[in-house]
């Protein structure tokens, strides 16, 4: 199991714009100057439950993983059972229909009861935002890059979730399963225009403002939070957004946060009162030799089995 939880960090009801948005190294370089603060700059490795361990009584079990890229088929390792499998997104390599088909093809060949999903930059046809410029600019007889996605239906913008029969597919969406309250959400910071890119600052605030303040156990992103497991290579640099973090450790406080995106920081990390897992599978070079990461998650007394209170926000 993960060490206790140490550390109490005061809840806020709202947070607000930092100046340190767009300089996230900054922002966590910063921390331990703050008195009030000096806890949040905790940033410790943590050791994974191992993956032969026996489920503890009374527990729901989460396998985690993300960035699969199209590999799913590739694993170096078979993704082990468990409850409930979640997927934090860049399931795909560019959000082709048949990438999308094959992904879901694959996850009915695993045994998990359910299935959580969220898209990535990856996914570029789930964004309808993309879609949506794509399609105009075919009308208007122009060219944009991505322009290949205008041959996937219109049909499925909004409803992806027909193609994707073997999971629950959520954006910006709360639910429970066995009584655990999760949220997932796609934003993540601008960088190239893909998918649910969005500028740091208020722009990503305003999506992260979605996410309930009451109680959230699991919050899934695709991206991370800056100053946990967020560095990218060759140059060691912080890329996390801050809204993100500040939303998290100060509004949210879920007790996990899962998420990938940036494959240079698979692992499992703490603050000293959250516990944080990059489970990307793809590494660096972008073999997909991570393991899944488990969560072992009390599971409420008299709670319902299965998905239930969904809530799209
Ligand atoms: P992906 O293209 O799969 O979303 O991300 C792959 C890699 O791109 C990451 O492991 C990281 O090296 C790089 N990357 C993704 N987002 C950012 C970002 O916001 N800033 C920087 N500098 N690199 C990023
Ligand atoms: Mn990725
Ligand atoms: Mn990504």
């Amino acid at each position: 199991m993960f060490e206790q939880q140490k550390v109490h960090i005061e809840k806020v009801d709202e947070i607000t714009v930092s100046p340190l948005s767009n300089k996230p190294q900054e922002f966590v370089r910063l921390l331990p100057l703050h008195e009030e603060t000096k806890h949040r700059s905790i940033q410790r490795r943590i050791k994974p439950i191992s993956l032969d361990e026996d489920k503890p009584e009374g527990h729901t079990r989460f396998v985690c993983i993300s960035d699969t890229h199209a590999r799913h088929r590739d694993l170096i390792y078979n993704v082990p059972d468990g409850d409930v499998l979640l997927h934090c997104g860049d399931f795909t390599n560019l959000g082709k229909l048949e990438e999308v088909i094959d992904f879901n093809d694959w996850l009915a060949t695993l045994p998990h009861k359910h299935k959580i999903v969220i898209a990535g930059n990856h996914d570029l046809s789930f964004d309808p935002r993309l879609m949506e410029d794509i399609r105009k600019t075919k009308r208007e007889g122009g060219y944009r890059r991505f322009q290949f996605l205008d041959q996937i239906s219109e049909k499925y913008t909004d409803d992806w979730q027909s193609v994707l029969s073997n999971c629950t597919y959520i954006q910006d969406t709360e639910l429970k399963v066995n009584g655990i309250r999760i949220y997932g959400t796609a934003w993540n910071p601008w960088f190239g225009g893909w998918a649910f890119n969005m500028k740091r600052g208020q722009p990503l605030l305003d999506k992260w403002n979605k996410i309930p303040g009451d109680g959230i156990d699991i919050l899934m992103t695709h991206s991370p939070p800056a100053g946990q497991l967020d560095v990218v290579q060759p140059r060691s640099e912080r890329v996390g957004c801050v809204e993100l973090m500040n939303t998290v450790q100060l509004r949210v406080q879920p007790k996990y946060h899962v998420f990938g995106h940036i494959h240079e920081s698979y692992g499992i990390s703490t603050d000293g009162c959250h516990t944080f897992i990059n489970c990307t599978t793809v590494n660096k070079e972008l073999a997909p030799s991570n393991k899944a990461v488990y969560i072992d998650f009390p599971t409420p007394e008299g709670a319902v089995e299965g998905i239930t209170d969904i809530i799209q926000h």
